[in-house]
């Protein structure tokens, strides 16, 4: 790994990487090892490792390495792997937009040229251009402004995830009775962490008749210190002058909308914000790269390409993972295709294509679009929109089903995979194919 290195505006890189978390780095490492050569990895801030650096607790790697990995250990990995290449690494530095091509290769056999602008304090403006770019800038958590809590606006209001920087990293513990809105997985585990430091957490109060974090998170994380979740609940008034003093909580309806007469005040000097998490697209939408409105990321071939040629996007960026051991490998499969690409001398353009939809029961499916080979198998991602127990996955075209899975339970925080094999969608090459899932009953 070379940092700061041999960036000379002047020599095209074969493939950039926007982003420096787990998926830029896997995605660097499999193009390195399929044989790319001038890569570069691109972060804005002073480390590598992304979101990983903040998150202390173990859990991370179970599927990957076998083993129960922090969250640093598991990034140390990776950034292991990616030392012992020649992968160039700029850090503190902030792309600021991506160019798609706009004109052919100049000579056959290459590739057109995008290029990325980039800023930073050792190096001022730079744009650099690129065979290939791989999008890997992670996600950004809603904030209360998004989900407009009422009341006053004191000191004391944050996001779990900014709460989890300020005890983990900065070693500023954020407040001494806190009550948290939302049951993803970063509020459960800032609820524990919270309790670990000594701060009392009065509950995790929770709109949906369900939690949208892992089981296993609220077995560890609530259960086991005795933290109430509060379902169908959420936060009706935040009051306080300076500081947060108290925050009211009421049950809601099926409508979502508070019921009148179930209040409940609680003396509280935090509120922490765990209300979702949205990809950080900006450098796509610029780009004008199809997005999918489902997801909120670009719109992906199976090999993780963007609808423009040589621009590929993995892990949070373009859809919100629980696990980080599927963002790697994703990104490896992003990483070694991009190699793929700058390699090949055929085009893709003539291969036929099925589009996937979320039919019934499914929130969503990744990737949209599959290139039909024969011999190929693809990994599709999908979530359920409500929990359910034993069920039916259904790939249909139509009214015909071509394929079911069946799994005893699933629930929206957990990610749920299938594989399509290519010899399953070739009779549907050019159409549209939909996947949805239903519950069995007993
Ligand atoms: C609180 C919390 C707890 C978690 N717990 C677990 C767990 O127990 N087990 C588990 O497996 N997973 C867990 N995860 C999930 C896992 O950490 C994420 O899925 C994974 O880190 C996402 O990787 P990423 O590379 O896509 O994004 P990130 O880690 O967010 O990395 C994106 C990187 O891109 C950089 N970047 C963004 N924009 C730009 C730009 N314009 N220019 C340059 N750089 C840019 C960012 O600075 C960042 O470093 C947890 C996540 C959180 C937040």
């Amino acid at each position: 790994m070379q940092t700061q290195a041999n960036m000379q505006q002047n020599t095209p890189y074969e493939l950039i990487v926007v982003g420096g978390g787990p998926a830029g780095l896997a995605a660097a490492n499999a193009a390195w090892q399929a044989g790319l050569r001038r890569v570069l990895i691109v972060e804005r801030d002073r480390e590598l490792g992304g979101i990983l650096n903040q998150c202390i607790h173990n859990g991370f790697g179970l599927h990957r390495f076998g083993d129960q990995l922090t969250g640093p250990e598991y990034a140390e990995r990776y950034e292991n792997m990616v030392a012992e290449t020649g992968v160039e690494v700029a850090l503190d530095t902030m792309v600021l937009s991506v160019e798609p091509a706009t004109a052919p290769a100049l000579d056959v056999g290459e590739k057109p040229l995008h290029h990325v602008h980039l800023i930073s304090q050792a190096e001022g403006y730079r744009v650099l251009a690129t065979q290939t770019i791989v999008l890997a800038m992670g996600c950004r958590e809603r904030t209360r402004g998004a989900i407009g809590i009422p009341g006053t606006r004191p000191a004391g209001v944050y996001t779990a995830g900014a709460a989890q920087r300020y005890i983990n990293m900065e070693g500023y513990l954020v407040g001494k009775r806190a009550i948290i809105l939302g049951s993803g997985d970063i509020g459960l585990i800032m609820a524990r962490r919270m309790t670990l430091e000594g701060a009392k957490v009065a509950a995790v109060v929770e709109l949906m008749p369900y939690s949208g974090g892992l089981s296993r998170n609220i077995v560890q994380c609530l259960d086991d210190f005795g933290i109430p979740l509060l379902l169908a609940h959420t936060i009706v008034d935040i009051r306080g002058h300076r500081r947060v003093e108290q925050v009211v909580v009421a049950e809601v309806g099926p409508d979502n909308k508070p019921v009148a007469g179930t209040e409940q005040t609680f003396d509280v000097d935090t509120v922490l914000l765990s209300v979702g998490l949205l990809p950080e697209n900006e450098l796509t939408r610029q780009a004008n790269i199809p997005l999918d409105p489902r997801t909120r990321g670009a719109v992906v071939f199976e090999d993780m390409q963007t609808q423009v040629p040589g621009i590929f996007a993995c892990g949070n960026v373009v859809q919100v993972h629980d696990l980080v051991d599927f963002v790697s490998q994703e990104a490896e499969l992003a990483g070694a295709a991009a190699a793929a690409y700058v390699q090949s001398t055929d085009s893709t353009e003539s291969i036929s294509v099925v589009e996937l939809t979320p039919g019934e029961g499914v929130s969503y499916v990744l990737p949209q679009r599959i290139r039909v080979r024969d011999g190929q198998t693809t990994s599709v991602s999908f979530r359920v929109r409500k929990p359910m127990g034993r069920s039916q996955i259904c790939l249909s075209a139509g009214d015909t089903e071509i394929k079911t899975f069946r799994r005893q339970r699933m629930a929206p925080g957990e990610m749920e995979h299938v594989k399509l094999r290519g010899a399953d969608l070739a009779l549907y090459a050019g159409g549209t194919l939909r996947l949805s899932a239903q519950e069995m009953g007993e």
